[in-house]
């Protein structure tokens, strides 16, 4: 099943430059039809910037070239947006799922607890990373709970699609972040979204990674060097990764 690896967002720092990085979401080709991981931001923000957008255009250089949202690049690949049967969101994020409203059809899997918390009371500051009006339409949406299985020895729920994709539950980041695990052509691809930094690269200190990110990185580290054949990547990867994808 071939796995295309789209940038749903692109985001540069103003310092140090040469961070220029890409909201990667994977577009995998199923018997079920297309499963979209991450929607990266929507049409909607393009016309209408939620203020989270306007502050991170404060702080980075945020191109905003509409050609990148992911149903324009859906297109581009030569499918239509109802092709879309599926969305897993490692998160709800404004830049993991701002593009909902445009797969309307789609039904939408997420773990229960990250449903909750983007619905809830704001508790902590990544909580305003939530858009409410992302779900202004009314996505269809699949929460799932821990169901007492495994995923290469990890806490996992078995997604229901006869392709095997797994919501691996990572909190930290938010509270129903979870990595996704997709079986592709080349073996397992592990994405595991805002649990961890820049293609796990030290980008960070460790305090700075914790806070924001979560407690998983160092055993996403250990993980990778123990398990070459699985491939890891996360929600956002340096630009050039999507360059050499040819994105
Ligand atoms: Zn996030």
């Amino acid at each position: 099943m071939t796995v295309h690896l789209l940038n749903g967002f692109t985001c540069n720092a103003r310092a140090p430059t040469h961070w220029r990085t890409g909201a990667l979401c994977l577009l995998v080709e199923t018997r079920d039809g297309l499963v979209l991981v991450d929607t990266g931001i929507g049409q909607q923000d393009y016309l209408r910037k939620p203020a989270i957008l306007q502050a991170f255009r404060v702080l980075t250089h945020v191109p905003l070239d509409p050609d990148q949202a992911a149903i324009q690049q859906i297109a581009r690949l030569g499918y239509a947006p109802t092709d879309v049967r599926h969305i897993v969101l490692t998160h709800m994020h404004f830049d993991h799922c701002g593009g909902l409203a445009d797969f309307p059809d789609a039904s939408v899997h997420v773990h229960r607890r990250e449903l909750e918390a983007f619905h809830g009371r704001r508790r902590r500051w990544t909580d305003a990373g939530y858009v409410r009006r992302h779900v202004a339409h009314g996505p269809r949406f699949v929460p799932h709970d821990d169901a007492g299985e495994s995923w290469m020895g990890m806490s996992a729920i078995r997604l229901p699609f006869e392709h095997e994709i797994w919501l691996v539950p990572m909190f930290g980041h938010t509270r129903g972040h979870c990595a996704v695990a997709v079986a592709a052509d080349d073996g397992w691809l592990l994405h595991v979204g805002d649990a961890a930094t820049l293609n796990l690269d030290p980008v960070a200190p460790k305090w700075f990674e914790r806070l924001v990110l979560g407690p998983h990185g160092p055993s996403l580290r250990a993980f990778r060097a123990a398990h070459p054949e699985v491939r890891i990547t996360t929600g956002h990867m340096w630009l050039d990764f999507f360059q050499t994808a040819g994105i």
